[in-house]
């Protein structure tokens, strides 16, 4: 829509007036660097109508700042946290993803010279277990080898411990949330043969058994709607077992797997 406007303006005639260009103080980028350590942007991945008000509310609750914090409205569906300490800013980060509803938070870095019209947020950090790896496999090299093909690893979890031998192994993983969440990663040895890792992600919130996206469930996914006369409930590609549940550490219980695989 903002590039509508921005090519219907190219159309009209501008006065003097309209023209004459308006300088942003230099001045100004000593503050825009202090709102980086205690601003956050952030949004709620969902195409449904909610409450604001509650949902800051519960982000309130649920981020428990030390010190304070201060809502902003940007837009319908943006906002901005102003953090007392920037401490609590940092630990709503490390301790993402967050849900409201049900639905995934998302959330941003302050940045000082975007519109707030133009502010795109699909990114979004998940602790995500790795089955199924081969013994020789289960360290930190694979792992961030296995994370960076999907995404931007920001931590791996081995507990000092390399080789990190267990039941799975935990990588923290920046995501598109625009791109289905991959279920499975192909695993090549040396000697050719070929291994199926399988992945699990911690606080997974609601997401589409269908097409694999956050932000919709399969009632409401666009592509299922022209599908659904060929496929069942239960051939769906997705199910709750994407989903990791109990103790966090790499000891937990394994689940089982519904994904067919070639
Ligand atoms: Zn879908």
């Amino acid at each position: 829509m903002e590039d509508d406007l921005a090519d219907k303006w190219k159309s009209f005639s501008l006065s003097e007036v309209e023209q004459a260009d308006v300088g942003i103080q230099d001045s100004l980028q000593g503050s825009i660097d202090d709102h980086k350590d205690y601003c956050l942007i952030f949004s709620l991945l969902t195409r449904k109508f909610f409450n604001k008000e509650a949902f800051k509310s519960v982000m309130r609750t649920v981020w428990s700042p030390v010190k304070g914090v201060k809502f902003f409205d940007l837009g319908e569906n943006v906002f901005l946290a102003q953090f007392a300490d920037q401490g609590d800013k940092k630990k709503v980060c490390l301790n993402s993803p967050w849900s409201f509803n049900k639905n995934l938070v998302l959330l941003m870095d302050y940045v000082g010279d975007v519109q707030s019209s133009r502010i795109k947020m699909h990114f979004a950090s998940f602790w995500v277990r790795l089955y199924d790896l081969p013994l020789m496999g289960m360290n930190s090299e694979t792992a961030r080898s296995i994370g960076e093909s999907i995404g931007n690893v920001e931590d791996i979890d081995l507990y000092s411990q390399s080789p990190g031998w267990g039941v799975f192994l935990r990588v923290r993983i920046r995501l598109d949330v625009c791109c289905p969440l991959p279920s499975v990663k192909r695993l090549c040895l040396r000697n050719g043969e070929v291994l199926w890792v399988h992945l699990k992600y911690e606080r997974l919130p609601n997401f589409c058994y269908y097409c694999g996206k956050l932000g919709h469930s399969d009632r409401d996914c666009e592509l299922w709607v022209l599908k659904r006369a060929l496929f069942e409930k239960d051939g769906f590609p997705y199910g709750v077992w994407l989903r990791a549940e109990g103790r966090n550490s790499t000891n937990g219980q394994r689940k089982s797997f519904s994904r067919v695989l070639p």
